[in-house]
């Protein structure tokens, strides 16, 4: 159980004297104290043994649980925008040298936990991560989903742009071997699962594809989502040609600005 904190009762006399002088102290005190407090902390820290550790630890986990669990929906969206922004805020202040710093150090991090874990652990882990992935999905709006397989699709195709053609061929062959694989070790069960998802996925963009439009911007159709019509939603017109860097939209054929390099325009030689 965490201690009580008597100090932080509103009612008390002592509290309620510092909280004065607190709002009533300059920006140089204000820092003052706050270092002054820091160094206590650390001091401290420095002196605590490792069971006081992980006491300390163990507390204050708890108590963010019961606060966590105290907060009203409103409030969770509050601290997640705070935290958010805070974070936001660092980054940008960060030096290229301190950014990679501190995803070398996340990295090590990250490979000294998966080192460590058990196959079950793992297992755990990648259902939490999927039921969260599936989560977050399920809430995201269609303007949000094009936004996210946009920035996911400009990723991957930058990356492609930048592999060598010994690159590329590894890559296609760990993928093939990985699918490979994964064949083998599905059970039948599974492996009717995949082919059912795999035929559901095909009949919707079908049914995405054949919605009838012809004359659609007359007969409005208040239960259609108009959004989620393939033959609507074009993507933005943020693919370049490698070739001639012409702007285009998704659907468009790779000859269609300069028949694949064949064309050069005056004007636009890089
Ligand atoms: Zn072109």
């Amino acid at each position: 159980m965490p201690r009580k904190r008597t100090q932080l009762s509103r009612q008390t006399a002592t509290a309620k004297r510092l909280r004065v002088l607190r709002s009533n102290e300059t920006e140089d005190e204000n820092m003052h104290r706050l270092a002054a407090q820091r160094a206590i902390t650390e001091q401290n820290r420095a002196r605590e043994s490792s069971v006081d550790r992980s006491q300390r630890l163990a507390s204050q986990n708890f108590r963010t649980l019961a606060n966590r669990q105290r907060e009203s929906s409103a409030e969770r969206s509050q601290r997640l925008a705070t935290q958010n922004a805070r974070t936001m805020a660092n980054r940008d202040r960060e030096s290229s040298a301190e950014r990679s710093q501190r995803l070398a150090t996340q990295n090590a991090r990250t490979m000294a936990n998966r080192d460590r874990e058990s196959s079950a652990e793992r297992s755990q882990r990648l259902a939490t991560q999927n039921s969260r992935t599936m989560a977050n999905r399920d809430r995201e709006s269609s303007a949000e989903r094009s936004q996210r397989l946009a920035s996911q699709n400009a990723r991957t195709l930058a990356n492609r742009d930048r592999e060598s053609s010994a690159e590329r061929s590894q890559r296609l062959a760990s993928q093939n071997s990985r699918t490979l694989a994964n064949r083998d070790r599905e059970s039948s069960a599974e492996r009717s699962q995949r082919l059912a998802q795999q035929n559901a996925r095909s009949t919707r963009n079908r049914t995405r594809r054949q919605h009838n439009l012809l004359n659609a911007a007359f007969t409005y159709d208040c239960t259609v989502d108009y959004s989620e019509l393939n033959d609507i939603d074009i993507g933005r017109m943020d693919k370049i040609c490698n070739l001639c860097q012409a702007k285009k939209w998704a659907a468009e054929t790779p000859g269609l600005c300069c028949s694949g390099g064949k064309i050069r325009y005056p004007c636009a030689q890089i």
